[in-house]
């Protein structure tokens, strides 16, 4: 039961468990924390679980960014224990002391806005940043697409590119450049946003403001010779025709150098090495080169010896425990355990996280209780009661080794699914036998029932259901807020 004031009393007899984050991979592992064992503190500038897979739909207004969000309050209330919950971000991990320094970086602050938390055992669940490699002007200029922020950003500035294209006496150069729309980055993200700005003019801007019918243009820029890497040749030749039928252009081997306000420029590699500039006017720029690590990570990993050769974040053993620490465990985009930065190995590492935790708390009750049925055994009076205690020890022995056989974390990969435009999509799915493939209008339906399906609540799963039926309905809403 909360306190009146809702002031968090920690349980001296219990050990404090910060959770940092609250993305796939913390939210995973608060769902089935059995939180009554520990004092749970979670800590995070976002106080709500975003459903990332369906973000680039949010870009376009086919989903309204709310029906995507989970209120963490939410999730917190219906855990057996109270949990309490920071919205701040975690400034620096303090490896030696064992405390998280924390910022209030919200617009109101109260009296206080930093302090510290301190902590037995630390989850880092902070996610990645988006990788900029010190490209020039990209920071300045290009919107990027990983928070809800970045989504309703770009919202606006499509519409704004096509208001302005739209303005009296606007020359046709100009109007070009404005309604060019560019996207940086043929991963996943890339290609997905890619594929929903599409739709979204040949579904809705075109018929509202045909006289942009012309000059509105989609380009993909990508540095590798294809997009979508991580996928099958099957299914990348299939992703560049759609995008070809599509008219979005793929520029591959093009990989980006500089970002000024109107224009990018980037080097191609033509087809026998040679390289040569290029300069691309652009009215929209989203940027979606990957991942990068937090400054909070680097920091933590500076701390740590073992950890000195990590680039890519925090190196964690088959226990997800971070590399040179003990109290100290990484899940997601933040830890580097050999798999790509995936919601499902998040979300996966977070459920196994959960599991290992009620495991050593129920190890350690089991511990005291056998350690006081052993007291009370060598106080028995007489044989018959130390056989029965001696029975139950048996027996809590037998429980002790159950508990304990938890193995090393082993993630299942269930498959790549991603949407390409005009309703169709791409999978590469394991199943029982072995690797499926496939492209196209089923595949489309595939992922929308397995991406609803996968949404955190019913309330979302109503919410994005009824965005999805509004938008075929009446088309998306033009209007820039
Ligand atoms: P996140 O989910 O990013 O969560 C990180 C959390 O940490 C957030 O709550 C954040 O606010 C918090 N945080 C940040 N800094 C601090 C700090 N200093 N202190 C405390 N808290 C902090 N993966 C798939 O498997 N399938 C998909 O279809 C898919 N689609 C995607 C679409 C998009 C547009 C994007 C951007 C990603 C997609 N991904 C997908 C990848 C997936 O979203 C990530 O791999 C996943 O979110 C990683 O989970 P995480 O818990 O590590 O980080
Ligand atoms: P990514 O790392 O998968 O792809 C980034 C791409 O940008 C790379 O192909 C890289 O070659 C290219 N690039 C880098 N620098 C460049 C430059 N200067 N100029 C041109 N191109 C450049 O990044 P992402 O798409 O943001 O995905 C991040 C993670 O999230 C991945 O693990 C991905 O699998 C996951 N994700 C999955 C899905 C899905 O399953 N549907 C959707 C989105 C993201």
């Amino acid at each position: 039961l909360r306190t009146p004031d809702d002031q968090f009393n920690p349980d001296p007899s219990k050990k404090t468990l910060v959770i940092l984050g609250t993305g796939w991979g913390s939210v995973s592992l608060l769902k089935k924390l059995d939180t009554e064992n520990y004092n749970v503190v979670v800590i995070s500038p976002r106080n709500f679980f975003l459903f990332t897979p369906l973000l680039p739909s949010c870009t376009t207004g086919t989903i309204e960014h709310r029906s995507i969000m989970e209120p963490i309050r939410n999730i917190l209330r219906h855990k057996k224990a109270t949990v309490k919950y920071y919205e701040a971000d975690a400034t620096k991990i303090d490896y030696e002391r064992k405390v998280v320094h924390i910022n209030d970086e919200s617009e109101i602050k109260g009296d206080t806005s930093s302090t510290e938390v301190p902590f037995d055992m630390l989850v880092v669940g902070v996610g990645a940043e988006n990788a900029t490699f010190g490209i020039p002007g990209v920071r300045e200029h290009s919107c990027f697409l990983k928070e809800v922020g970045d989504a309703q950003q770009i919202r606006k500035r499509i519409m704004d590119c096509v208001e302005t294209a739209s303005f009296k006496d606007q020359s046709p150069e100009e109007r070009r450049r404005l309604l060019h729309m560019v996207v940086v980055g043929g991963g996943p993200t890339g290609v997905e946003f890619a594929g929903e700005l599409q739709d979204f003019f040949e579904q809705d801007l075109k018929k509202w403001i045909p006289e942009i019918t012309d000059d509105f243009h989609v380009t993909l820029v990508e540095a590798l010779p294809n997009v979508l890497p991580m996928f099958s040749k099957q299914l990348i030749d299939y992703t560049e025709s759609t995008f070809k039928e599509e008219s979005i252009s793929i520029r591959t081997k093009t990989m980006v150098k500089k970002v000024t306000d109107k224009f990018i420029e980037a080097e191609f590699t033509k087809p026998d090495g040679t390289k040569q500039l290029e300069t691309l006017p652009y009215g929209l720029l989203v940027w979606a080169t990957g991942n990068a690590v937090r400054p909070v990570v680097k920091d933590l990993m500076s701390q740590i010896p073992a950890q000195k050769d990590s680039r890519r974040g925090l190196s964690v053993n088959e226990y997800l425990v971070v590399n040179g620490t003990e109290n100290i465990w990484a899940v997601g985009d933040c830890a580097i355990a050999n798999y790509a930065p995936t919601a499902q190995v998040a979300s996966q590492e977070g459920a196994f996280l959960a599991r290992l935790f009620n495991s050593l708390a129920k190890t350690e009750t089991i511990n005291l209780e056998l350690a006081s049925l052993s007291n009370q055994q060598s106080k028995a009076p007489n044989p018959a009661a130390r056989n029965e205690i001696f029975e139950n020890i048996k027996a809590l022995q037998k429980t002790l080794r159950r508990v304990k056989q938890i193995g090393p974390f082993e993630y299942s990969h269930q498959g790549s699914l991603a949407y390409i435009g005009s309703e169709r999509a791409v999978a590469d799915i394991s199943w029982l036998s072995g690797n499926f493939a496939s492209g196209g209008t089923l595949t489309y339906l595939f992922w929308k029932s397995a991406y609803l399906n996968m949404c955190f609540s019913t309330r979302n799963r109503v919410l994005v259901c009824i965005d999805w039926m509004k938008a075929r309905l009446f088309g998306r809403d033009v209007s820039r807020e």
